[in-house]
């Protein structure tokens, strides 16, 4: 069956990173996979192919329109991963959500997803547009995955990212899977967290450490997985990708007013 994951969360925050590792835990455990990113940056799947795809959807689809074919858009990384990129317009033209919509339509048509693949969109999540949403909208991902560090303006973003899903549920069958916990080491950061997703009505579900060796596979571009797969940074992500696989307490959250989050911050924060 099918598994259609989302990562969103705040650029910087490390989606690509936790991505990546997840993508390649889970085909390690033997699961076939799939990443797509979702960003104009294009690098969602750098560390599993060892460099920035260069060949993104849209890309391809201005290259070669109508003649477009499967093999020209998905590209084989670690452990055998299919990754692809979206593509985005030049810095300073176009909208670059209209452009997801384009890539995530035309996968589509040409059925280039495998039916028995988990695929795990990485989507950015500044902001939660029409073009951005389309992930949780058009129900391409159903399992949504919030990524936040416990700094104000990532769980500001973090929350909007819960409006969107929120909304959306209404209608269809997306829900939240939970809140992936990034440290930026600041104070109290995983019982903010912690608290953050119980008002959220759902679980931080990992707390991943802030760890050198992400910062030493990443200029080897690597995963943490395939770099230092002995480590206890890999062992973190390959429990986030069992947690993710196993899930089934997935809700409806109940976003927080700007108010009660700027409370919440300072409450745990003020040190
Ligand atoms: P995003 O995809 O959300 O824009 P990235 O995954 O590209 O963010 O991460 C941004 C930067 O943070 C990268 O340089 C990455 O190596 C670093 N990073 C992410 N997670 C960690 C971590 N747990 N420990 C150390 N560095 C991290
Ligand atoms: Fe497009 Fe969204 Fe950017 Fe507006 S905010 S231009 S809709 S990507
Ligand atoms: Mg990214």
């Amino acid at each position: 069956m099918q598994k259609k994951i989302a990562f969103y969360g705040k650029g910087g925050i490390g989606k690509s990173t936790t991505a990546a590792n997840v993508s390649a835990a889970l085909a390690e455990m033997g699961h076939r996979v799939c990443q797509i990113g979702c960003d104009p940056k294009n690098d969602s799947t750098r560390l599993l192919l060892g460099k920035v795809c260069s060949q993104t959807v849209l890309d391809m689809v201005k290259q070669y329109g109508e003649e477009v074919r499967t093999e020209d858009l998905v590209h084989s990384g670690f452990g055998g991963v299919q990754c692809i990129e979206a593509g985005g317009p030049e810095p300073g033209v176009g909208c670059a959500g209209r452009g997801i919509i384009v890539a995530l339509e035309k996968l589509k048509a040409l059925q280039a997803l495998p039916e028995d693949a988990i695929i795990l969109y990485d989507v950015l999540g500044d902001v939660v547009c029409g073009g951005f949403a389309v992930p949780i909208r058009e129900g391409y991902a159903s399992d949504i995955y919030i990524v936040s560090s416990g700094e104000l303006m990532s769980l500001y973003a973090a929350n909007n990212i819960a409006k969107g899903v929120a909304r959306y549920a209404a209608r269809g069958a997306v829900r939240l899977g939970g809140i992936i916990g990034n440290s930026r080491g600041i104070a109290n950061e995983q019982a903010l967290l912690e608290e953050f997703a119980k008002r959220l009505h759902t679980s931080l579900v990992a707390y991943i450490p802030r760890d050198r060796t992400v910062n030493k596979a990443e200029i080897h571009r690597k995963t943490v997985i395939e770099f230092a797969a002995d480590s206890p940074q890999a062992a973190i992500y390959r429990q986030l990708a069992g947690f993710i696989c196993e899930n089934t307490a997935l809700s409806v959250p109940t976003p927080m007013s700007f108010a009660e989050l700027e409370e919440l911050v300072l409450d745990y924060g003020d040190e």
